[in-house]
């Protein structure tokens, strides 16, 4: 197997005795080694935070960290072998808005930004002239 295709991560010693411990006296849930069980354990919780959903399944754009400075935003577009996308700022100025990565004040990311229902309230009431560039509802 490639050696690429591993990453090692520390535990403290006495998690992972324990874990060891209860893979012994329980043969019967089939951990054939610590491994397995962090593997397992961690996919459980992956699947718990939707991180394992399948990619097709998500939507394009996604945005988090909203704020009045900007807005963040997933763009499983521009993903690639080793990134599931990537990060880009929108940032709102009193009269401009800006897309850090197309350097454009009207790319997808910027109409996409515009139309997030909390940006909206947050810029008409700001008052900024930025905010008639938000559509009518
Ligand atoms: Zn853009």
């Amino acid at each position: 197997m490639p050696m690429d295709k591993y990453r090692g991560v520390s535990l403290q010693r006495e998690l992972i005795n324990l874990i060891e411990e209860y893979i012994k006296a329980h043969p019967e849930m089939g951990y054939k080694s610590l491994a397995d069980f962090v593997t397992d354990a961690v996919r459980e919780k992956c699947s718990e935070l939707k991180i394992l959903v399948a990619t097709s399944d998500l939507p394009q754009l996604e945005h988090f960290n909203i704020s009045e400075n900007g807005v963040r935003i997933l763009d499983r577009s521009l993903g690639n072998g080793v990134s599931k996308g990537r990060i880009i700022d929108v940032y709102f100025k009193p009269n401009k808005v800006l897309c850090e990565y197309c350097g454009s004040d009207n790319c997808k990311h910027v109409e996409f930004a515009l139309n997030i229902p909390k940006v909206r309230k947050i810029l008409i009431e700001k008052g900024w002239p930025i905010s008639k560039r938000i559509k009518e509802v």
